[in-house]
């Protein structure tokens, strides 16, 4: 079993008064990492740290390319052991060992590289005041001691697209990662001091909401970077509005992404598409497609492809390249992904497939729901208008485009949209016109680290990925440089 602990100023500290917890593997219930909770001195000693290689100005005054040098090592070092994290991934968020390795540590591997490459190029500008024997330059400076707060879902993945962006721009971090699978995040910390980061500048400590609200208390943090439910995101806007000196704030929430598929379309491409966009992780996706709006004229054809194609998905030995499915990451979130559907089910939905908990060996032993499609719901339904997190899609017909549009509007989400048709103009026009932060348009689910992700409404605040993701752990300055002599008539104010 995997022992964690925290992990501060490039030391594994045990506490003095630890408590510990389990991480469990999805799939069997087993506990696979052992987790020391970090007391509320822990979380203070991984700020003071953070803090103190900040001002010293190791990290913060270092070249860009020298910080480059640093976190590139850190990269080729995750694909050294790019086997051995990808199997804690999957054992630990439940997930197929395949997709652990094809998606989770590549994609952060590429983070790494990706940040330390884009904040070379950062560059300030110049703003021309003609006769007025000034000089204004605008730059960019890092903010200090970021927190960075990420769930399970994708844990290393959702750790490196907070961490590498804030490192390369010369902050520091502590990370708090999810209890529900912590073990890639926490690794971090030997995979950066192996590649030569100075003490101080990244610290984890492990545990749940205590941890997080100490952390996002702190007097010494100057940004929280955070990832994870609605709720959570307001309790840290909350913490961060009482604290003596407000927090940048960079907001990653939950979504209920619409998708809606015109009669022209790609028939057999819009279903392969939403089957990843609400089956990937077991639909344990922020973007996940969950509500699919169906043009009525082809209705019955793509629910029928729909329906063989998701009865076909595999479940099975995580291990296994065949398995598809993932397990859901706690009993808790099955008995609430079951609550949703049963709920919709006493309102008048009619399940069209899954429905029910898996039951039989050795499925039993772990936290596996089937993909379940919910026929006959209202948009006032609480399936309709909530995030569930787990593989449960309900379907809408519509009659034309604005209807599907004004529907997937209708939400307190804005994350990511996908449309489905042949025609440019349509496309077009349902891109200008949906409210979300990516909009896919016959396509689904990409996510490149070039381009910005993150939503509006209660989906986020901000930015993640690319270099408009980079620029948030950068605050600007504007610098006015007067080079004249002639102060006596300043501003009117004449002597
Ligand atoms: P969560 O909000 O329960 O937890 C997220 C993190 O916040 C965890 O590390 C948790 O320990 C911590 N936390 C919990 N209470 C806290 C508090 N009071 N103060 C500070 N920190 C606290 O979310 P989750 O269940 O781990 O993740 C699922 C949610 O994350 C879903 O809503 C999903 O849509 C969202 N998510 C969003 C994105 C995105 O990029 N927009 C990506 C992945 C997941």
């Amino acid at each position: 079993m995997m022992q964690l602990r925290s992990f501060i100023a490039n030391q594994w500290v045990e506490s003095a008064r630890a408590h510990r917890f389990q991480s469990l593997n999805p799939a069997t219930n087993e506990p696979i990492a052992d987790v020391m909770q970090a007391s509320a001195e822990d979380v203070d000693a991984a700020v003071g740290a953070a803090k103190k290689a900040f001002d010293c100005g190791s990290w913060s005054e270092l070249d860009p390319d020298s910080r480059a040098e640093i976190l590139l090592r850190a990269a080729a070092i995750m694909r050294r052991r790019l086997r051995e994290l990808a199997e804690w991934e999957a054992r630990d968020v439940g997930k197929p060992l395949r997709e652990a390795e094809l998606i989770d540590i590549p994609y952060s591997i590429r983070a790494l590289e990706y940040f330390a490459n884009q904040a070379r190029e950062i560059q300030g500008q110049v703003i021309p005041l003609p006769g007025q024997n000034a000089f204004d330059w605008v730059s960019y400076e890092p903010y200090g001691v970021v927190a960075g707060i990420i769930p399970w879902n994708f844990p290393l993945h959702l750790a490196t697209r907070c961490v590498a962006p804030a490192l390369a721009t010369g902050n520091t971090v502590v990370l708090k990662p999810s209890p529900l699978a912590p073990v890639t995040p926490t690794l971090l910390g030997d995979i950066f001091r192996e590649a030569g980061l100075p003490p101080g500048v990244f610290n984890v400590v492990n545990g749940g909401a205590d941890v997080g609200e100490r952390l996002v208390s702190h007097a010494d943090v100057r940004m929280v970077s955070f990832t994870g439910s609605v709720p959570t995101g307001r309790r840290v806007m909350e913490l961060s509005a009482r604290s003596r000196i407000i927090k940048k704030l960079l907001l990653e929430m939950g979504g209920k992404g619409p998708f809606i598929v015109e009669p022209d379309c790609d028939i057999n491409g819009a279903v392969n598409s939403l089957i990843v966009g609400f089956c990937l992780v077991a639909g344990q996706v922020c973007c996940a497609s969950t509500r699919l709006y169906l043009h009525e004229r082809i209705y019955d054809d793509f629910m029928s492809r729909l329906l063989k194609r998701v009865q076909s998905l595999r479940f099975g030995d995580l291990m296994d390249p065949a398995t598809q499915m993932s397990a859901i990451i706690s009993s808790a979130q099955l008995q609430k992904v079951e609550a949703y559907v049963n709920e919709a089910r006493e309102n008048g939905a009619t399940v069209r497939c899954g429905g029910a908990r898996h039951t039989k060996p050795p499925f039993d032993r772990g936290n596996f729901y089937p993909p379940t499609i919910l026929e006959n719901v209202s948009p006032d339904m609480r399936c309709h208008r909530e995030e569930i997190f787990g593989p449960v899609l309900v379907v809408l017909p519509y009659q034309n485009l604005d209807d599907a549009i004004a529907l997937a509007n209708d939400s307190s989400y804005a994350l990511g949209a996908t449309v489905w048709t042949e025609n440019i103009r349509r496309l077009y026009h349902a891109s200008r016109h949906l409210d979300a932060g990516i909009v896919w348009l016959n396509t689904n689910v990409m996510s490149k680290i070039e381009a910005p992700y993150g939503g509006n409404k209660n989906s986020g605040l901000g930015r993640e990925d690319g270099v408009i993701g980079l620029k948030e752990y950068l605050k600007v300055k504007n610098n006015v440089l007067f080079v004249g002599k002639d102060y006596d008539n300043f501003y009117g104010f004449s002597q």
